[in-house]
């Protein structure tokens, strides 16, 4: 076994991979950018090298620093994660002949999988169920318009080289087919440099399936049973699944058969993904699964498979890439509960989803293992103080749970969800916790199309309660602080709390702005239009008392912000008097300016145009993704030096607002 490897990725993967080398008295080196200088996966690793600037491009996509890092470092093999250099064939060589091991596949078996086009067909030769549909290499668009009438409507067109959904265009009718077609071509050239599609059938209600496979130097494979990951949103997964619902002892052993088949067909070694696409329209059958694509890596949801295996897959990673054997058969494997993950990011609902950034100021999970397997694990690479940046993918965490039987775990996700606690960057959190209550998925009644369907539903925010502004109006004015110590000028603050006193203060939230005028006596306090509580507090935790109702939620006031959890819900209160708080990274209190070089997509406010907070003012596309920056403060637009579709450069000022802070 090893005695040292390198991480060459960063966030929660590389924490995962630390904590099982750790156990396995393997020590660890991580790399790091300039903008992860102070990133957990730095503190947790044993030895941390600086590989260069924020830009993935010349860290993180870096093969030669990695590869120089390991060299120094004298680790002896590199964990390339997910996303990065993890499918990059031309970097595992590059490792392979440094004389390191790449614990991950050959690299001729990532190609044989790299483009969606080779794959099928070597897939299709291999026997395995492939989606019906053209995947050769004439790229003629009135041919290319004959295969899909062949193929009957409604057909899917791909981006050969695509990902994440990107380069994907639904046609329903043989009119629309031209302009759907030149469209994921530009996408196709624009995010991959290579405008070559396929086109196939598009399933009906398709469910997605894959299954995990893990194959060691001595040509033995197994499969590790399947995942669901049909909650998706724009073909990105959501919420994650193990086993899939519904799934028949026959489909799984004859998908798994299929997966070993095609893991076989390319010499595959290490842990891999198949991933199949299922027609539901009429359950789950045997005959109803065709091949999509292999993922040549360990996947972002492996936990949910290692929570029904209970078994250890960067272990089984590395113990494989060390040359030892598989220590099991397929006759070995078996089930235990049911596992859920859901992904947690940093994002804007509100936007579309677009990835947002932000200081975390406050990050509170309910106890959980992390990167352990356990019936609630949370597995996340930032902490309360962290930043989200818009280098980085802006995931949080992902948590994970297991339970007896799928609706105790999926009680168990809901439970987790409503006790998670972000306050500084917008989040998906309600929008999960609001998809883990969804009816027809607590039925198992999954396929793609069931979040976008239901968005509207699922992304109701309920009011802010009433009492909320009468909270926060407290915490401003630190009614809640006690006598506690001997110190005269604490009792002079305290004093307030034994004596009637009135508070006065202008609150702004999403509603607007607001007067609360609050009469304190004690515990008990009055509005001004005449509702009484009784509001005790106790560290964090407050319990309201209305009439006889009580209720209890979290709060917590970060300079100038106060913010209420509730239900897994947040509200939150700032001061509009107060000085507003100068945002750490690039987001000045009165101008906003560029990240990072980018383009800009959308506007979405024009000048003399009012803002709160938070709201999003323009997208910048910058390497490949998509950025909303929002509005430092509440004010007015009152410049805007950029338009739709310009390119901007890191740091200039692309929007300032009014600077009366009036
Ligand atoms: P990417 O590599 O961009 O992620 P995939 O080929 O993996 O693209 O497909 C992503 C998602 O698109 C799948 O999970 C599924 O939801 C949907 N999808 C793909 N192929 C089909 C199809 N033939 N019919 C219906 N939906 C499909």
């Amino acid at each position: 076994m090893f005695t040292k490897i390198l991480i060459a990725n960063r966030g929660e993967i590389t924490c995962r991979v630390i904590v099982t080398a750790r156990r396995m008295g393997i020590k660890t080196v991580a790399v790091y950018s300039d903008a992860d200088a102070g990133a957990l996966h730095v503190q947790m690793a044993d030895e941390a090298v600086r590989i260069g600037p924020p830009a993935v491009a010349e860290s993180y996509l870096n093969g030669t620093a990695i590869i120089d890092a390991a060299l120094k470092t004298g680790a002896q093999a590199i964990h390339p994660g997910y996303g990065f250099l993890s499918e990059n064939p031309e970097f595992v060589e590059a490792v392979e002949k440094a004389g390191l091991v790449f614990i991950g596949p050959p690299p001729d078996a990532i190609r044989a999988m790299g483009l969606k086009d080779f794959a099928k067909a070597r897939m299709e030769s291999a026997g395995v169920p492939v989606v019906p549909g053209y995947h050769g290499p004439v790229q003629d668009a009135d041919f290319l318009a004959e295969q899909a009438r062949k193929i009957g409507y409604p057909v899917l067109i791909k981006a050969r080289a695509g990902g994440g959904g990107k380069g994907m265009r639904l046609v329903e009718k043989p009119d629309d087919f031209a302009s759907a077609l030149e469209s994921a071509q530009r996408e196709g050239t624009k995010s991959f440099g290579d405008a070559a599609v396929l086109v196939e059938k598009y399933v009906a209600s398709p469910r997605h399936i894959e299954m995990q496979i893990f194959a060691d130097n001595a040509g033995h494979v197994v499969h590790l049973f399947e995942r669901d990951c049909s909650l998706q949103r724009r073909h990105q997964k959501v919420i994650e699944e193990a086993p899939a619902p519904g799934m028949t002892q026959e489909m799984r052993h004859v998908m798994g058969e299929a997966a070993i088949e095609a893991a076989r067909a390319i010499g595959y070694r290490g842990a891999g993904t198949i991933e199949f696409i299922a027609d539901s329209s009429r359950g789950l059958r045997p005959d109803g699964f065709w091949f999509m694509e292999m993922n040549t890596r360990l996947q972002v949801e492996h936990p949910v498979s290692e929570a029904i295996t209970g078994l250890d897959f960067v272990e089984l990673q590395l113990r494989v890439a060390a040359g030892e054997p598989l220590p099991f058969t397929q006759q070995d494997l078996s089930i235990t509960g049911h596992a859920f993950e859901a992904r947690l990011y940093a994002e804007d609902p509100a936007t579309g989803f677009l990835p947002a950034t932000g200081k975390l100021d406050h990050l509170k999970f309910p106890e959980a293992a992390k990167f352990e397997q356990a019936s609630l694990r949370i597995d996340s690479g930032v902490r309360a103080g962290d930043t989200i940046t818009p280098w980085y993918d802006p995931m949080i965490a992902k948590v994970i749970v297991h339970g007896q039987d799928r609706e105790d775990a999926l009680h168990k996700l809901a439970d987790a969800l409503t006790s998670v606690e972000i306050a500084g960057t917008v989040t998906n959190l309600t929008f999960l916790a609001a998809l883990s209550r969804h009816d027809g998925f607590r039925r198992g009644q999954i396929d793609t199309g069931l979040i976008g369907r239901d968005l509207t539903q699922l992304l109701e925010q309920p009011p802010a309660p009433a009492f909320g502004a009468v909270v926060a109006a407290m915490m401003f004015g630190e009614m809640f602080d006690s006598p506690t110590g001997r110190d005269p000028f604490d009792l002079t603050k305290g004093f307030r709390l034994w004596g009637p006193a009135e508070l006065h203060v202008t609150l702004n939230s999403v509603n607007g702005r607001e007067a609360v005028d609050l009469m304190i006596n004690g515990a008990m306090v009055e509005t001004a239009d005449g509702a009484t509580y009784r509001i005790t507090k106790n560290g964090d935790d407050i319990t309201i008392d209305e009439n006889g109702y009580r209720q209890r939620l979290r709060a917590v006031r970060i300079d100038e912000a106060v913010h209420l959890f509730i239900d897994g819900h947040v509200f939150s209160w700032t001061r509009p008097d107060a000085l507003t708080r100068i945002d750490e990274t690039h987001v000045g209190s009165d101008t906003v300016a560029a990240p990072m070089p980018g383009l800009v997509a959308k506007l979405f406010v024009s000048r003399g145009q009012a803002v709160s907070k938070g709201d999003a003012l323009l997208v910048l596309e910058a390497m490949k993704m998509e950025h909303a920056l929002s509005a430092p403060r509440d004010g007015v637009v009152q410049e805007i030096n950029v338009a739709a579709g310009q390119q901007v450069a890191h740091g200039d000022t692309l929007i300032a607002l009014e600077t009366d802070h009036g």
